[in-house]
């Protein structure tokens, strides 16, 4: 296959074809940025629950943040691929505290595809340096997964919105210089009433509740929000009122492949981390590696991921093309985030009391990965998505 590279770091099984030899340069900074400036700061982050920003603008001018983003707005333009390898970069390292996937894969492309000069050129050449930290705040204490049941209301009044409400679980929460607000504009509309907003987090009326504790994905900053009476200039709302329930449709088949895209890179490592472990501990006078039941399961995830693995590329494939549609999106996150969590617990086991402990990265990656069956949509709702298609 000339001019591209067959990359696997398991070398074993079916190589990849997806990436070219640039993908794979842009892989080597990525590797080398994370080994060097996040790895090993990462547990200082996690007790104190938040990824400085000085490491967001390290991102930035290693060119992470705004692979996507077009180049006259300070990005690279350069597509799914390389967010691709970006997202699997991060899955491997283990390094879960920055929120740059739902900055740079989710934020910002609300931004591009709907927004308009002026919001383009406010927010997004200061999200790719990483001066400006990216949210998206849907989720509320009352409603997760009926997301046009939000109680959060943006009232017109004159030249502005005043908005009113709460919301909760919000990724880069503290950190957040930018929040894209989903909000009620018209309650008798339903999923027609929804409309979204730019608010900057310096605007008056605007708060954060608490740096939520969690199971895992302990260095990111998940949080909580207030709006109290805050009042938007109408310039701020993003695209058509009443129409967010629209975009929120269309990026969401973004928002679960990279979730999937994610799962796959954090499972394949998390094998490769096992079959080094066992091959190395020793019980009863052999390698944990040579009795029968290490070395089926080991085989077993291995076939699992090699299947999981075609399938996602696959998937990122058709996706760099816009011809992924939204209930493979769906199919590839529900299937992709139990496999993960199959390939945990499994490795997770082989580990013994050693998995056990927060040290070793099979514990972290087993906590951490859990809330990937939860967010962007529960495996339940992927479900009900496909299912509606049957
Ligand atoms: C770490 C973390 C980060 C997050 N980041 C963000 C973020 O940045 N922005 C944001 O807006 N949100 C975020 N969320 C919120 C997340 O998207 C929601 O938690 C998720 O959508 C589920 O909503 P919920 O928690 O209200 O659960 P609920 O909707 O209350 O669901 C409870 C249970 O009921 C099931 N259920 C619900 N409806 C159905 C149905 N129709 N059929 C079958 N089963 C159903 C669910 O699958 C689940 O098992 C985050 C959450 C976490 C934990």
């Amino acid at each position: 296959m000339s001019g591209q590279i067959m990359r696997n770091d398991s070398n074993r099984g079916i190589p990849r074809t997806i990436f070219k030899t640039e993908h794979e340069l842009f892989r080597d900074t990525v590797r080398r940025f994370l080994e060097t400036e996040i790895v090993p700061y990462h547990e200082e982050w996690e007790e104190v629950r938040l990824v400085p920003r000085e490491a967001w603008l390290k991102a930035g001018e290693t060119g992470l943040l705004g692979t996507s983003i077009a180049e006259e707005y300070g990005g690279s333009g350069a597509g799914f691929l390389f967010d691709a390898v970006v997202l699997e970069e991060l899955g491997r390292s283990g390094a879960t505290g920055p929120g740059w996937d739902l900055h740079s894969y989710i934020v910002a492309p609300y931004i591009e595809k709907y927004g308009t000069v002026d919001q383009k050129r406010r927010w997004l050449p200061a999200m790719v340096t990483g001066e400006a930290i990216g949210a998206i705040a849907m989720t509320e204490p009352g409603t997760g997964s009926d997301l046009k049941a939000v109680r959060t209301t943006a009232v017109r009044v004159g030249d502005e919105y005043v908005i009113n409400g709460s919301k909760t679980f919000i990724t880069n929460g503290i950190n957040a210089d930018l929040v894209l607000l989903v909000a009620k504009t018209n309650h008798n509309l339903g999923a027609k009433g929804i409309s979204l907003f730019l608010v900057d987090t310096k605007s008056v009326g605007f708060r954060n509740g608490r740096n939520l504790k969690k199971i895992g994905l302990k260095a990111q900053d998940t949080a909580e929000m207030f709006f109290d009476d805050v009042h938007l200039p109408v310039s701020e709302i993003l695209g058509e009122e009443n129409d967010g329930w629209r975009y929120l449709m269309d990026e969401l088949v973004q928002e679960r492949l990279i979730v999937a895209v994610r799962a796959m890179a954090t499972a394949e490592v998390a094998l490769e981390q096992t079959i080094a472990y066992t091959k190395d501990r020793e019980a009863f006078g052999t390698k944990v590696f040579e009795f029968q039941n290490t070395r089926f399961t080991l085989a077993q995830l291995a076939s699992d991921i090699q299947v999981g693995r075609v399938f996602t590329d696959r998937c990122i494939a058709l996706h760099a093309e816009a011809q992924c549609d939204s209930v493979t999106a769906a199919m590839a996150k529900m299937w992709l985030t139990e496999l993960e969590g199959k390939v945990l617990d499994a490795c997770l086991q082989l580990h013994g009391g050693y998995g056990f402990m927060w040290e070793f990265p099979i514990a972290r990656a087993w906590a951490d990965s859990r809330v990937h069956r939860i967010y962007a949509g529960t495996n339940e709702i992927m479900k009900e998505i496909v299912a509606r298609t049957l």
